[in-house]
């Protein structure tokens, strides 16, 4: 893997493709500066080797064209702030403004350029914008591991205007090296937990795991789709009709394939969608009619504990239930728990997607697992398709 490591940037002027796309307040204060942050190595190692860092990023869905809330200038502040320099702003990523910023810019400073994505052509991935973005710097870097799923123009297209000189950032590499940590894992027995609302979305990533994994533990709204398919009854809970007979050729996969399949025994119920709604715990195969399953029940949790803490080699994507509401969390607390125990005694784990990453970080566990990924839709692809567009343009 070509990495920044790799790379003298000594009077270079680096593209970084980053991802600033950071959560404000009303008032513009960012709320969670993670993103931000984990960029800081890579600027460093080409300011510490001498060269300038032009920093490209997306933030938010503006409608393409400016939109003040979405302007990257609410970020300047904090980033000098963290980098303990001046950094510079240019109020377009293209055009005039761009091209002077970039052609004044001297080693050891940095320029962010305004928001990509206030040009339609950035996600339509115009060649023409990707090489006006090209012009302003001498090598390009992606560091932006949550786009890299998207062939958008400064995240893919604009690779091909830089043969030889393109490397993977750290936070890049990082991710692309956890994520083989559990795809090639020789550490076994590794386990899969899939959780979340829907099989649906799941499908192509359980269907590549099952290669590669010797237990996979379902779990959350997606779970009752595998029940009712099975010819339980599963009352008012969240389900696909249109995915049981695909919950049911993963059952017959996984059964030809040895790998362990975990469905819930049990599960807790409520009569609405509400945390304050009345609940009971049943079997998960007789849930009354106008009950919903919400969580995993106590059995389950169990069982799932312990083939989690004897696992070598985890990988985890969604909750066990709606672990929003305090009163269906205790399933996904569980999962968290026993992650860190496995972890505790050896195991690698890595949490990815979106949700599981949102319980991990409110059970305060995310220190305690091997790793967390930043880029969920881009971490399901890689899994699903074993590369990503962003990764295939520099490394091609
Ligand atoms: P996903 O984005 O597919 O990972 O789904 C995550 C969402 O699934 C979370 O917001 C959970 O609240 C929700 N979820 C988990 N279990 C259930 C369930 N049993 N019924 C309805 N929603 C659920």
């Amino acid at each position: 893997m070509k990495t920044v490591d790799n790379y003298n940037f000594k009077n270079k002027k680096a593209l970084l493709r980053v991802d600033f796309n950071v959560p404000f307040d009303k008032d513009f204060h960012i709320t969670d500066d993670t993103r931000i942050r984990a960029a800081l190595p890579t600027i460093n190692k080409i300011l510490h080797d001498g060269g300038a860092v032009i920093l490209m990023s997306h933030l938010g869905r503006p409608k393409d064209v400016y939109e003040e809330k979405y302007s990257l200038k609410h970020i300047v502040k904090h980033l000098s702030e963290l980098l303990g320099k001046e950094v510079k702003f240019a109020s377009d990523c293209i055009g005039d403004a761009a091209k002077n910023a970039a052609s004044e810019l001297k080693s050891g400073e940095v320029l962010l350029l305004e928001n990509l994505r206030f040009h339609k052509q950035e996600t339509a991935g115009t060649e023409s914008f990707a090489q006006e973005l090209s012009s302003l710097g001498d090598v390009y870097v992606n560091d932006a591991f949550g786009t890299a799923h998207r062939a958008h123009a400064s995240t893919t297209i604009i690779a091909k205007f830089f043969p030889n000189d393109k490397v993977f950032g750290y936070v890049m590499a990082n991710e692309l090296e956890n994520i083989n940590k559990v795809l090639n894992a020789s550490e076994k027995p590794v386990t899969a937990i899939m959780g979340g609302a829907k099989v649906s979305g799941k499908i192509l990533i359980i269907n590549k795991l099952l290669d590669k994994i010797d237990n996979l533990i379902i779990g959350g709204g997606m779970s009752y789709t595998f029940v009712k398919a099975q010819g339980g009854n599963i009352g008012i809970s969240l389900v696909e009709e249109d995915k049981m007979e695909v919950a049911l050729k993963i059952l017959k996969d996984a059964k030809e394939k040895g790998v362990n399949i975990y469905i819930p025994v049990d599960t807790v119920i409520a009569d609405a969608f509400a945390n304050e709604a009345n609940k009971q715990t049943v079997d998960i195969n007789n849930i009354p009619d106008g009950w919903m399953g919400l969580d995993i029940g106590p059995l389950t949790e169990k069982k799932y504990a312990e083939v989690i803490s004897n696992s070598k080699t985890i990988l985890w994507n969604g909750p066990m239930g709606v672990f929003e509401m305090e009163n269906f969390e205790s399933g996904t607390r569980a999962v968290a728990n026993a992650i860190v125990t496995a972890t505790q005694k050896g195991a690698y784990s890595l949490i990815g997607g979106g949700d599981s990453v949102a319980a991990i970080n409110k059970y305060g566990l995310a220190d305690k697992v091997s790793y967390v990924s930043t880029g969920g839709g881009a971490l399901l692809e890689y899994i699903e398709s074993g590369s990503l567009p962003g990764v295939e343009a520099i490394d091609k």
